[in-house]
Order: structure tokens, then C-alpha cells, then sequence
């Protein structure tokens, strides 16, 4: 035998080997232990080895099979037709080169793809007989899964009986999935009883509906979309994908509503591009879109290869978890001193960002997420949010667990004392001219939400303060771009430019310098009402904590920290020096248009308005004297909704708080039109 088809037979073995181990775990244990990318990169070798040496290929290959065998615990659940599984794309190329093939089998170019959104679940045939719910099953290995149907029976949105005309047998198939709410609640309530949490909402809903006891399921609150008519007796003449799903949601099924026909490619790469930046509006989880030929006879014409139908694909988005190694864990110092443990990781890609550090928020979380050095770990980062360690994968240990990692007693930065005031679960450093913290506030002071001087950044703002060039902000007015240049890996140009950049800075309105100041509850929000409100810097120095407070939308907590930073001398000093400075401390003073309804409300948005967009929404209410807010808590009084609105819209309706839409919220602002 040739050295190079024994290599390759080799590798084949050892890749069924990997794929069948990662098979099990994710199917019948819902325990992965290798993320769904390192999966899919693993099954892509495979299936270019078994092309390229069709003699490797067996028909036990997890390439030809789906899923995997059904657990002896469950009665066996017999599919009347195979349930497949779907063939992938990870990039739009990928898209356009199943658009060819789709054609060329076609022998035609005229056809319409329905596209869906591809729920992160896991998929479910279900069998109704003179349009009762009768049975249900997994998909199991595609021929034979697992019945399961007294624990569907415990999913809410999955009709016990159908509506309307029914024939006397219909199959419809879907996926069961957890709502991105019910995930965090479950999850919470298990932390708060000491028992490990899920590390995804698929694993949690596979794990939920093949439960022996289904009290356990009913317990996990489920849900349930169709996306496929997979049969009736007699057969209905339906013509196509999106007219069966128009029937089944007449029957009562639960069908997504952002389901098109679109008649070409490039505008079904559009769809994909579009929600794969929309994903964080939905309270499930989506992995991808899926592209069905939309002409169901066509649909049988094009027939299947092995696991998967020839006239569909799943676009797959870009992971938003990995795994890989935490290196090691060490401390950030924060602006106001907060001491914030960081995972210092292998590098890995995550949403198509290569990360090296993740949030590890603090001590308490550590020990609850029972995270070590040396483990591997679930690294999740979603949508602009800081990326996050979701936990460790525990069976990939091996020798000696690390102790649990314990913050230090000293400042890692300038040795001072560490505090934890009782009842916080975060450790703050005690010197207020700590250099970490100096650091981090020049960063901030310079960043887009504040002053935006392009060019100071992290890297400069720690070399600034390293250099001894800037001991406080006020500073920062004082660079020369001598100074600037001879700065290691600074040029004469690039100095130039930042002190182009500050002259301009100069002239921002007083909120962003407001802002800039780092005081303790204020960020740009409270910036801009509190700059609306006092108009000049020396005014809002000079306020009372009563005055202070008087102004809608400053509570009693953000009065008394402002009023105590401009008490202290240092900071009174440091502000004499930045109006000498030249840098504008006045803007006019904008008399709120308090409005009665909406004054000291506190508003969340969520979800697409109309006609404003949500900033425009936001500024409105800040305007009329009221507060926005990013969650919804019990102290929320309105949630204003729009389209395609997600969790925080499910949370509002289970806390109870008042639900808005655009035109209720113009009400109470007093304003008649979106224009207004
Ligand atoms: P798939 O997830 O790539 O696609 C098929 C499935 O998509 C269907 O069975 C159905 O359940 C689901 N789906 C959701 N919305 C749909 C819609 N609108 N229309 C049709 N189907 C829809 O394929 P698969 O065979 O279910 O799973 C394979 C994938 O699972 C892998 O690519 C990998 O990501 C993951 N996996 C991971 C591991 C691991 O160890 N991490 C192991 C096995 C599988």
C-alpha cells in the first residue's frame, strides 16, 4: 500500500475516532467537550479525506451518519422518513458556490430559496392523528430516535390539539429550544443552589427534554418552532416550503416569523449578513441561517447525498464560543481602583476576534464557576460585550487541579492596601494616585465617550504616565509635541497629530469633559443632564446637594457624589488648572422640557421603534427629565418595545413592568409625531 493512503487511512481512523467521541458527548450526554467549530473543522477533514480517497470512505463514518444512536432508556421512535441533518457554509463564497450547484442540478436558475433562521436547539418529529398530539421522538442516528412524548407533552407552545381543518395524520418537525430568559433564570436558580450551571441554552434544552422523569422537563420551561411539514396522509397539495409553514402556523404550530423568499443569492447573503449582526435582539439563540430551495417538488427532484439534502445549507455565524487554555489569571486595576481578576488565555477566535483576555468579573465568581489555571475553558464573547469565561470544561482535566485563584492583598501596581467594603463583592485598591488607576482614568478621559483625543489610547496613556509626562489629566493640555515625539515609538508626525486632536478637543461640549472627569455615577448620561441643567462648570462646582437633586433624573446618590467630588481641593485645583487651560467649560443651558409622565421614570429600549431610532428614543426621554437604563430590574417603570424586541422584553412582562410602544412613549413626552 502506498506510504501516503496508509497515513491517510491512518488520520481517517483517528478523526471517526474523535468525531464519534464528540458525537456521544453532544448527543446523548448534551456534555460537549470540544467546541462546535473545533467539531465542524474536524468532520471537514474527514469528509475531504474520504473524497480524495474514496476507498477510506466505511458506511459507519460519522460523514454518513447523523447524529447518534438512540440511549436504550427511551422506547424507540421509528422516523417514516429519514431525518437528515444539513450541509454547511461558513462563508458567503461557500454560499454562492451552493447556489451553482443548486442550479446546475436544477437545470434551472428560476427558483425561489426560503430562508429561516437557524435555531440553536435540537431538532424533534412530531406526530398528530385526527389532530391530536400523539407522539414525538429525537432525531437519534436520522432512521431511529428516542420517543420522548410525554415530556413534549410538557412544552407550552407545542398544541396538544390543532386547529381547523386537519387531515387525519400529519408529521411536523422542528426544534425544541430554551428561551435566552428561561436560560438565565434556570441558571441563576441553580448557582443560588450550589449546583453547576449550563453552558449554553442547547445543551440545557437537549438535556431538559430527554429527561426519564418528565416532572424534570416540565420544570425547564421549553419552547418549540416548526420549520419543516415533514408528511400527511393523505398528502396536501402544498406547493412549496413557505406555504407548508403557513399552514402549520393556521394548525396553531409555533412558526418564526422571519422566514422569506428570496429569489437570489446575493440578497440571501444579504439576509445571513444582516441577522448575523441582529442575533442579540433575539431571546434564542441562533447558529445561522438555513437556505431551502422554496419548491417543494423541486425539493424532491434534487433528492439527498448521504446525511444531507441537496437543496438546502446552513450558513453557519461565526462561533460566539471557543474553548482553550486559561494561562493564567492576574488583576486589572480599574479607574475607581476596582480590582477585576483577568483570564489570560491561549489565543483563540471567538465571533471572528482572536482573544487573549476575558473577564472573570471577581473572587466570588471564580470560586462558584470553580474555574482553575490550567484548565480548558468555555470562552464566550457576544455581540460588542466584553468576552467572558463561561467555565471550565472539567472531564478535559488532568493532573494536579491548581488552588482556586484568591486576589491579592496589595495592589499588583503600587503595593498599596487591597479593600473590600462589606457587602461588595469587589476588591478596590486604597491609594486614590495609584498609577494603574491614573492610567485607566486618562484612558477613559481620552476615549470616544468623553473628551475623543484620537491616539491616546491605552498603550499611550500608560506610557504618558510611565514617562512622568502626565501626573493627573490637566496634564494632558500641558504635551508639547517635542515632548510627544520623543516618546519610544512615536514619530513627529504621529505627535503631531495628537496635539492636532486635542486643539480640537478643546472645543467639546462641557458634558464630555463631565463625563471625562471620572466621578463616581457619572457617565454620559448623567454628563449631559447634569451639563443641560447647570450650563457652566463653575455653577455645577458651586451646587448644593439640594440643587443638585432638584434637577430631574439626579437621585440622591449621583447628587451626593458629585457634590463630594467638587468638595475635595485637589479636584477644585485640578479643575482651576484645566479652564486655564483653555479647554471650554460652558455650553447653554438647555431649560428641560420635564415631562410629567416620563420625569424620574426610568425607561429601557428594546427592540426596533418605528420611526426614532433607539439613541434618538433615549436622548427624548433623558431630555423630558427621565433615565434609560441597559436592564430591566423591579426599579424599570416603562420598557418601551419595538419590533423583534428579545429578553428584555420577556423579563418586563415577568416582572410586570408597564410595555410601551413608540407612539405610547411620544404620549407621554408630551409630543404628538415621531418628528417631534
Ligand atoms: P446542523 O446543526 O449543522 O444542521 C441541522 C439541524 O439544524 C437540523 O437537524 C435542525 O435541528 C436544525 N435547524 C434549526 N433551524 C432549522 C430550520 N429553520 N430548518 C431546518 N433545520 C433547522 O447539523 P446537526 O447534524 O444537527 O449538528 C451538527 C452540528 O452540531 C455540528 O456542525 C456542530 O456544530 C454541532 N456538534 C457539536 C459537537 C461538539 O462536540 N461540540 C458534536 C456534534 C455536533
Amino acid at each position: 500500500m502506498p506510504e501516503k493512503t496508509t497515513s491517510a487511512r491512518r488520520r481517517a481512523q483517528e478523526l471517526r475516532a474523535a468525531l464519534d467521541e464528540a458525537n456521544y458527548r453532544y448527543y446523548v450526554l448534551d456534555a460537549p467537550t470540544i467546541s462546535d467549530a473545533e467539531y465542524d473543522a474536524l468532520l471537514r477533514e474527514l469528509q475531504t479525506l474520504e473524497r480524495e480517497h474514496p476507498e477510506l470512505a466505511t458506511p459507519d463514518s460519522p460523514t454518513q451518519r447523523v447524529g447518534a444512536p438512540p440511549l436504550q432508556a427511551f422506547p424507540p421512535f421509528q422516523h417514516r422518513h429519514q431525518m437528515s441533518s444539513l450541509g454547511n457554509a461558513f462563508s458567503e463564497e461557500e454560499l454562492r458556490a451552493f447556489d451553482a450547484r443548486a442550479r446546475k442540478l436544477a437545470g434551472r436558475g428560476d427558483f425561489v430559496y426560503a430562508v429561516e433562521l437557524k435555531i440553536d436547539g435540537l431538532a424533534v418529529a412530531l406526530h398528530y392523528r385526527d389532530g391530536v398530539f400523539e407522539r414525538g421522538g429525537t432525531r437519534g442516528d436520522g432512521h431511529t430516535g428516542e420517543e420522548i412524548t410525554a415530556n413534549l407533552r410538557t412544552v407550552r407552545s407545542i398544541p396538544l390539539r390543532l386547529r381547523g381543518e386537519v387531515p387525519p395524520f400529519v408529521e411536523v418537525r422542528g426544534e425544541i429550544y430554551l428561551k435566552l430568559s428561561d436560560f438565565e433564570r434556570i441558571n441563576a436558580q441553580r448557582a443560588n443552589a450550589g449546583e453547576p450551571v449550563f453552558a449554553n441554552p442547547r445543551n440545557a434544552a437537549a438535556g431538559a427534554v430527554r429527561q426519564l422523569d418528565s416532572s424534570i422537563t416540565a420544570r425547564r420551561p421549553l419552547s418549540f418552532w416548526t420549520y419543516q411539514l415533514a408528511g400527511s396522509e393523505p398528502e396536501l397539495a402544498i406547493a412549496s416550503q413557505v406555504a407548508a409553514l403557513q399552514q402549520c402556523a393556521a394548525w396553531g404550530l409555533p412558526v418564526n416569523p422571519n422566514v422569506r423568499r428570496i429569489d437570489d443569492i446575493e440578497g440571501v447573503i444579504e439576509f445571513c449578513n444582516q441577522w448575523e449582526g441582529r442575533r442579540e435582539e433575539l431571546d434564542y439563540e441562533i447558529d445561522g441561517v438555513v437556505i431551502k430551495v422554496d419548491d417543494l417538488a423541486l425539493q424532491g427532484e434534487m433528492g439527498s447525498a448521504g446525511r444531507e439534502p441537496r437543496w438546502a445549507v446552513a450558513y453557519k455565524f461565526k462561533p460566539r464560543e471557543a474553548y482553550t487554555k486559561l494561562l493564567d489569571i492576574t488583576v486589572q486595576v480599574g479607574r475607581t481602583g476596582a480590582l477585576t481578576p483577568v483570564a489570560i488565555l491561549e489565543p483563540v477566535v471567538v465571533g471572528g476576534v482572536t482573544v487573549r483576555n476575558a473577564t472573570l468579573h471577581n473572587e466570588e465568581e471564580i470560586a462558584r464557576k470553580d474555574v482553575h489555571v490550567g484548565d480548558v475553558v468555555i470562552v464566550r464573547r457576544a455581540g460588542d460585550v466584553i468576552p467572558e469565561v463561561v467555565g471550565p470544561v472539567k472531564e478535559r482535566r488532568s493532573g494536579k487541579l491548581a488552588p482556586l485563584y484568591k486576589v491579592p492583598a496589595r495592589c499588583p501596581v503600587c503595593h498599596a492596601a487591597v479593600d473590600r467594603p462589606e457587602g461588595e463583592v469587589v476588591y478596590r485598591c486604597t491609594n486614590a494616585s495609584c498609577p494603574a488607576q491614573l492610567k485607566e482614568r486618562i484612558r477613559h478621559f481620552c476615549g470616544r465617550g468623553a473628551m475623543d483625543i484620537e491616539g491616546i489610547g491605552e498603550q499611550l496613556a500608560s506610557q504618558l504616565v510611565d514617562s512622568g509626562l502626565v501626573h493627573d489629566i490637566a496634564d494632558i493640555f500641558a504635551l508639547t509635541g517635542e515632548r510627544l515625539a520623543a516618546l519610544e515609538r512615536m514619530g513627529t508626525k504621529s505627535a503631531q497629530n495628537i496635539i492636532d486632536e486635542r486643539e480640537r478637543a478643546q472645543e467639546r461640549p462641557l458634558w464630555r469633559l463631565l463625563n471625562g472627569l471620572s466621578i463616581r455615577f457619572v457617565g454620559s448620561q448623567n454628563a449631559q443632564i447634569l451639563a443641560d441643567a447647570f450650563g457652566e462648570l463653575t455653577e455645577l462646582e458651586n451646587a448644593s446637594v439640594e440643587r443638585l437633586t432638584a434637577v430631574p433624573g439626579i437621585g440622591p446618590k449621583i447628587g451626593q457624589s458629585v457634590w463630594l467630588f467638587f468638595q475635595q481641593p485637589q479636584n477644585r485645583k485640578l479643575l482651576q488648572r484645566l479652564q486655564a487651560t483653555g479647554v471650554r467649560t460652558s455650553q447653554p443651558r438647555r431649560a428641560m422640557q420635564a415631562a410629567a409622565g416620563v420625569a424620574g421614570k426610568t425607561f429601557v429600549l428594546t427592540g426596533m421603534l418605528p420611526h426614532l431610532t433607539r439613541e434618538e428614543a433615549g436622548a427624548k426621554i433623558v431630555e423630558a427629565g427621565g433615565k434609560v437604563t441597559g436592564s430591566v430590574s423591579k426599579k424599570t417603570d416603562y420598557v418601551v418595545a419595538g419590533e423583534e424586541a428579545g429578553s428584555k422584553l420577556t423579563k418586563a412582562q415577568e416582572l410586570g413592568i408597564a410595555v410601551i410602544d413608540e407612539a405610547a412613549l411620544l404620549e407621554l413626552l408630551g409630543s404628538s409625531g415621531a418628528g417631534a
